[in-house]
């Protein structure tokens, strides 16, 4: 391995789905990586053996294939400092903690779940943050052995001094002091034998040659402890990068298990992939010039972590609606055509030129699960109001929408043709006929054409996909409902 090569790892958890801050840290830990040609490898932390999920490994998988965060190193590619699934790391584990008890950096401990939650409930009666009381760091040799030949359960934990500070340095944060006193001895390897998150990041990211550790600033206050550890091992301590939390306002975090979106949420709701990237690359990030718009090859150009900021970043649903419209834009017709086919499937079953339905929708789309919602009138004429024809911008009424639909109607049904062009031309005839305004036979025709007052397209391009029957079928409903409104 290269000296100075940049080496970044994204480490999940596998816990069934991809959490917008988790594929932000993948996407963060691979741009890194990759700007200076580095490594981006892939490590699964399953060391909760409570919270196995079935099927996670395969959505940790997917998600950084579909991405093309494309990794170097992992559990299904191997390399050189494998395992990559901490499960299969266990013997490793034990023995670095073995090496710190050995250096006095950490101790076995025996306390019973009674005995700790008496320790906890007291801090809190107190009002005091929980802390171990090193009970344990006192026994004897004797005592320790004996314990340990009786089978009794234990855990080792780091020895913290309660004297002196610990200070750590991070990219983004700066450097972060704490009175050692405020450090809990925290376990490092639980008593089935698993090592916690609190250790084996230390001794991964050091064995995995971790050069920059990137990841949520909810890691940020134990990190005085990590480093506590990479000085009992004297190994060097990487760069650390925390990220800004992602909000959901300007309270609460995003939260999948408070229905914020997953990754497969977000796809499966009609936003693409690339879209996804791009955006979620902005969460937290700025490339200190107005460009919004990124290709993963861009971003892998631009990306500078320094650029990563302190403040939280706010998830707004309308900017990646705005930036989702973007990419489909950028979609070739036929591209669109088929991303949009199964979503006009839901809605449309009569034999209506789908095509032209994709020309008419892929300027006006940002979302592609608001297609259903929107074409759905293409399938079967709503019921609808007759104040759906009152616009008081186009100068509607009662009255001169009525006119202008039984006026429309002859000229209509007198077509050969039916095209954008043929009623587009025959009503404009119409319009300097009636000497109205446009709006005033445009607007009262595509309400009787849809019976919405929002269309994709206008009055033209929805008479030509509908065709001339079902549009003089529907003029003629419009004419019956005003006329009632008449009476
Ligand atoms: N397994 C941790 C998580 O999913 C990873 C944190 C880290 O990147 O170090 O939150």
């Amino acid at each position: 391995m290269e000296g100075n090569k940049i080496r970044t790892r994204f480490a999940p958890s596998p816990t069934g789905y991809m959490h917008v801050g988790n594929l932000r840290t993948a996407l963060y830990a691979y741009l890194i990586a990759k700007h200076d040609d580095g490594d981006f490898l892939l490590r699964i932390e399953d060391t909760d053996q409570e919270r196995q999920v079935e099927g996670a490994l395969d959505i940790i998988y997917n998600t950084l294939k579909t991405t093309g965060l494309h990794h170097d190193e992992g559990p299904d590619i191997g390399g050189p400092v494998g395992p990559y699934i901490q499960s299969e790391r266990k013997s490793i584990y034990l023995e670095y903690a073995q090496k710190l008890i050995d250096k006095g950096e950490a101790y076995h401990c025996f306390c019973t779940k009674e005995r700790l939650d008496m320790i906890r409930e007291n801090s809190e009666a107190l009002g005091r943050p929980h802390k171990y009381d090193k009970h344990c760091s006192h026994l004897s040799k004797e005592e320790i052995e004996e314990k340990l030949a009786s089978g009794i359960p234990y855990v080792i934990r780091q020895n913290n001094p309660n004297t002196g500070t610990t200070s750590f340095d991070d990219e983004i944060f700066g450097r972060i002091t704490v009175d050692n006193s405020e450090l809990d001895d925290m376990v490092l390897l639980k008593s089935d034998g698993f090592p916690t998150y609190n250790f084996a990041n230390v001794v991964d990211d050091h064995l995995m040659n971790i050069t920059h550790v990137v990841r949520g600033s909810e890691y940020l206050s134990s990190s005085p402890k990590y480093n506590r550890l990479y000085d009992a091992f004297g190994w060097e301590v990487p760069k650390y990068i925390h990220c800004p939390p992602i909000m959901r306002d300007a309270h609460n975090k995003l939260s999948k298990r408070k229905g914020d979106a997953s990754f497969e949420d977000l796809l499966s709701m009609g936003y693409l992939k690339n879209a996804i990237l791009n955006y979620i690359a902005l969460l937290g990030w700025n490339p200190g010039t107005t460009q919004e718009i990124f290709t993963l090859e861009e971003l892998k150009e631009q990306f500078n972590y320094m650029n990563i900021n302190k403040a939280p970043a706010i998830f707004d649903i309308t900017k990646l609606k705005w930036m989702n419209g973007e990419y489909i834009r950028m979609l070739s017709l036929e591209d669109f055509h088929s991303m949009a086919l199964p979503y006009y499937k839901k809605v449309i079953t009569k034999d209506i030129d789908l095509m032209k339905l994709s020309q008419l929708l892929h300027t006006r789309t940002e979302v592609l699960s608001e297609i259903p919602g929107n074409i759905d009138f293409f399938e079967a004429l709503p019921e609808y109001s007759p104040e759906l024809y009152l616009h008081k911008k186009m100068k509607t009424t009662y009255e001169n929408s009525l006119t202008s639909l039984e006026k429309a109607l002859p000229i209509l049904e007198g077509l050969d043709e039916w095209t954008f062009n043929s009623t587009h031309d025959s009503m404009m005839n119409l319009v300097t006929e009636l000497g109205v305004k446009n709006g005033v036979v445009l607007w009262p025709i595509r309400t009787a054409l849809s019976g919405k007052q929002f269309t994709p397209g206008g009055a033209f391009e929805i008479a030509e996909i509908l065709g001339k029957e079902e549009s003089l079928k529907r003029i003629k409903v419009g004419i019956e409902l005003l006329k009632g409104v008449q009476q």
